[in-house]
């Protein structure tokens, strides 16, 4: 009884490891799509920096327009100037130049502050490139290992899938029937020690009774509180 026991103690031993690795491969794709998520992060931000790039550059282009067409209202009202016939017009076209030249200096003024803008908002998106480059670096890396421990881990998983089939083998069917019936109860672990009358499936104490039976290895022996499968946990 006492190595049917110790067989059952391995089984568990490689049960818990599998369930390990099994969560560990299910995390994965969730893992593998945060990583490309971080990256799609980064380009959406350089497409909306980009964007506003443009926006940028459409709204000093207009700037430029209303500029040209400023220099040629000036131009127009020059050439009134010359051809004036008295100083009541003369007054009127002198004050529509200095209009036009106003209205200019101000074109000209919001073009200068776009252009610094511009250069900033240029700037950033070089910037946020640089980060993509870093960023990609290292996810394509990052996703390297992943891929690398999944592969590890789905050969661990197939090895121990062999020792578990191995290991089975060599316990009574009833035994097996029973850990997996305890197991089920317990929705995880079948069998526990029991160390100092204290049951560690559960952390509750055993009869005086059957702690004593324990030492035997005689008989197959349930804890009363978690119905695991109990054996004696100290030599
Ligand atoms: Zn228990």
């Amino acid at each position: 009884m006492r190595e049917q026991i110790g067989i059952v103690v391995q089984l568990q031993e490689i049960e818990i490891e599998t369930d390990r690795i099994k969560s560990v491969l299910a995390g994965v794709p969730g893992r593998m799509g945060s990583l490309e998520a971080e990256l799609n992060n980064v380009t959406q931000e350089i497409e909306k920096r980009k964007a506003f790039v443009d926006e940028l550059r459409k709204k000093y282009r207009l700037y430029e327009s209303d500029y040209q067409a400023s220099l040629s209202l000036h131009n127009k009202s020059q050439e009134k100037l010359s051809a004036v016939k008295n100083n009541k017009e003369y007054q009127s076209i002198l004050k529509e130049i200095d209009d036009i030249k106003a209205k200019s200096s101000g074109i000209e003024e919001e073009m200068i502050n776009g252009l610094d803008v511009i250069e900033s908002a240029e700037k950033e998106v070089a910037r946020l490139k640089r980060e993509f480059l870093s960023a990609e670096e290292r996810i394509i890396g990052e996703k390297k290992i992943l891929i690398d421990e999944t592969e590890q881990d789905k050969k661990t998983l197939a090895e121990l899938v062999e020792k578990w089939e191995n290991t089975a083998k060599n316990i009574s069917p009833e035994l097996m029937q029973k850990f997996n019936t305890v197991k089920g109860l317990t929705r995880g672990t079948g069998i526990a020690p029991v160390l100092d009358s204290i049951c560690l499936g559960c952390n509750m104490n055993i009869p005086p009774q059957m702690y004593n039976e324990l030492q035997r290895f005689d008989s197959i022996k349930f804890c009363p509180h978690c119905q695991r499968i109990i054996y004696w946990g100290k030599e």
